[in-house]
């Protein structure tokens, strides 16, 4: 022991002696902040409150001495200062925190693999995985590819949401609202209509690309300063634990792993009839067609179909969906009926009951499609510039070298991968989330958040699995549809039609209200009987519908009651307050009923 010691540098160097992590604090949200990194990575900091201590001065003094700073917080970590709140988070986002944090013995393991962790697909889940897992301290490499589709369109890291899907349609989808409440703001005393405006498809295709470039440019960043290992190359398995390489000169390298995580998404699926790779489109071209769409053909009732339909029509195209059976499978029946009703009101011509078995190009350069239907009449539709196949999605794993991966088990009928709650494959350190994995919504923040906990627990940080129940989502057609929980059709299939109550109303959108005639708001609640009237199913038609529904998807996660949406006290005038005083009972066939303005 030094000589000349203090009382409170004994104090402070027992202190250190005692507590692995110490966090010498103040009341100051830093210090909660700092607490929540060390419960992220699974430890439980001590900390010494300097203004509850009696000798919390003293102590300060010490401290100041020894790190020549009066910053509170000040963390130490085996004895050795890291520094304050700043210094904590840099060392946590480079992963050193977690190599300190986890001690020796981990770091001097030599592993037999050259990394901990290879994430395989650069899309929203992958890139969440990967980030999450070096950040908790692992060595992590990702891999990402994309195959050019039959066009050639090809695009940057990320995946389908910010290259070809969520990104671009929700922009795309913004730019033909523009044309709607321009067309509103003359009754609202504007007068923008001296020239006739009219629409630039390549002003607006290549300011989404720009905008689409900086996030690509943002996600190889984020990489590099959490350390993750980029590999801009196509991935497939050779062995359990090792992964073929091909890069886009066609170089071939290798590259092996603790674990692996397939994050691979799906793509658009292609209908096995005559000139659909050669004359047709899929979403994964549309979003940067370098010339306007002109007169368009969408082939599909998915909501990719319906929401793409909608806005080339609202940038005024001349858009026809060719429809095999009903709109919207999977999504509540009246609804999905409703959203149709308003896309042929709005002048979208439909199709039904066709499917294409040919598509061929006329002498004028336009495209004739043959279609047939159940019964099996055919007719030929012609005139199109540009035809959208939105038919479906397919998973990547075709091409993923499964072969090698013998008892990796897949559902036959759609190639997805089957996991179990720990999103684990039937091979033990194989995992696989996202579009990928079979049974589970395709949707961006649901593969986000399973990329994060999988990371979280190969980690060891925690044991906690994603829920995959109760994921609001909305579908951004013209009348926009927000929903969580369960369609009229599922509650009756799940609780019995006699158990349950559904409550609804129409509205007339107040920012519509001057402008025009036949708009529609209509709102939902699916509630069971024997449960207290529990609300099991939300559902709105509405201008601005996904902001709305995100709200109010956690009164679902909390089992809200009818009850505790009578007693919410609205927000006046907007359209979600319409859910505060639903008190008309819907019969099975009810239409929704004629709206009164407020
Ligand atoms: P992806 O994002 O598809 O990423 C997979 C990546 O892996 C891709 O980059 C792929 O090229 C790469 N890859 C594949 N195989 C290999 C290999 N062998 N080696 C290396 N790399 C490989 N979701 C929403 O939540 N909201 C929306 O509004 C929405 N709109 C959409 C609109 C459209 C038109 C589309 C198509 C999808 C939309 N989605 C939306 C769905 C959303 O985009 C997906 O759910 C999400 O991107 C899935 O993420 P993922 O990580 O599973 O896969």
């Amino acid at each position: 022991a030094m000589p000349n010691m203090t009382p409170y540098e004994k104090k402070f160097n027992e202190l250190l002696k005692q507590n692995e992590i110490l966090i010498f604090a103040n009341s100051m949200p830093d210090t909660y902040k700092i607490k929540d990194v060390f419960y992220r990575l699974g430890v439980k900091p001590a900390v010494y409150s300097l203004e509850d201590e009696t000798d919390g001065d003293e102590i300060q003094q010490v401290i100041k001495e020894k790190t020549n700073t009066n910053n509170l917080p000040q963390v130490f970590v085996q004895g050795t200062n890291l520094g304050g709140h700043d210094e904590v988070m840099e060392h946590f986002e480079s992963g050193k925190l977690s190599q300190l944090v986890k001690g020796s013995s981990d770091a001097n393991e030599i592993s037999q693999y050259d990394y901990d962790l290879v994430v395989v697909g650069g899309g929203s889940g992958g890139l969440a995985a990967a980030k999450e897992a070096a950040t908790l301290g692992r060595t992590v490499a990702l891999c990402d590819f994309v195959k050019p589709t039959p066009m050639g369109t090809t695009w940057g890291l990320g995946g389908t949401c910010v290259n070809v899907g969520c990104i671009p349609k929700k922009l795309m989808h913004q730019a033909s609202i523009h044309a709607e409440n321009h067309h509103d703001s003359s009754s609202f005393g504007w007068n923008f209509h001296t020239s006739d405006g009219h629409h630039t498809w390549e002003t607006m295709v290549e300011n989404v690309q720009n905008y689409i470039k900086s996030l690509n440019f943002g996600y190889r960043k984020e990489l590099n300063k959490r350390k993750v290992k980029y590999l801009n190359a196509y991935a497939e398995f050779v062995a359990p634990h090792k992964l073929k390489l091909t890069n886009k000169k066609g170089e071939v390298s290798e590259v092996s792993a603790k674990d692996i995580i397939i994050a691979v998404g799906g793509r658009p699926a292609y209908p096995n009839v005559p000139g659909a790779k050669e004359f047709c489109i899929t979403s994964d071209d549309l979003f940067s067609l370098s010339k306007p769409p002109g007169k368009t053909l969408i082939v599909g009732a998915s909501y990719i179909a319906l929401e793409c339909g909608g806005f080339l029509k609202g940038l005024g195209y001349d858009v026809t969906i060719m429809v095999r059976s009903i709109l919207l499978r999977g999504f509540d029946r009246q609804i999905a009926d409703l959203i149709g009703e308003h896309m042929e009101k709005i002048g979208i011509k439909f199709v039904k009951e066709y499917e294409p078995i040919g598509f061929n190009k006329t002498n004028e350069g336009k495209i004739k499609v043959a279609a047939k239907s159940k019964k099996g009449d055919e007719i030929v539709v012609s005139g199109f510039d540009t035809v959208v196949l939105a038919i479906g999605r397919e998973a990547c794993t075709g091409k993923l070298g499964l072969e090698n991966l013998p008892n990796l088990k897949i559902n036959p009928k759609n190639k997805k991968i089957i996991v179990d709650e720990f999103e684990r494959s039937s091979v033990p350190h194989v995992y696989a989330i996202g579009d990928v994995i079979d049974g589970k919504p395709e949707l961006t923040p649901v593969a986000i958040h399973a990329g994060k906990y999988l990371a979280q627990r190969i980690c060891g940080v925690h044991n906690k699995t994603t829920n995959y129940k109760q994921v609001p989502t909305t579908v951004f057609t013209p009348l926009e549809y927000g929903t969580v929980g369960l369609s009229e059709e599922e509650a009756f299939n799940i609780f019995g039609k006699e158990n349950i109550v559904v409550y609804h109303n129409a509205f007339k959108p107040l920012e519509h209200a001057l402008s025009r005639e036949d708009t529609l708001g209509y709102a939902k609640l699916i509630c069971v009987k024997s449960l207290e009237e529990l609300v099991v199913g939300f559902h709105v038609l509405s201008p601005n519908a996904g902001e709305i529904t995100q709200g109010y998807a956690i009164a679902l996660k909390l089992n809200a009651k009818k009850s505790d949406f009578d007693d919410l006290i609205g927000i006046h005038p907007t359209c979600a307050e319409i859910f505060t005083t639903l008190s008309r009972v819907k019969n099975p066939e009810d239409k929704p009923p004629e709206t009164t303005a407020c």
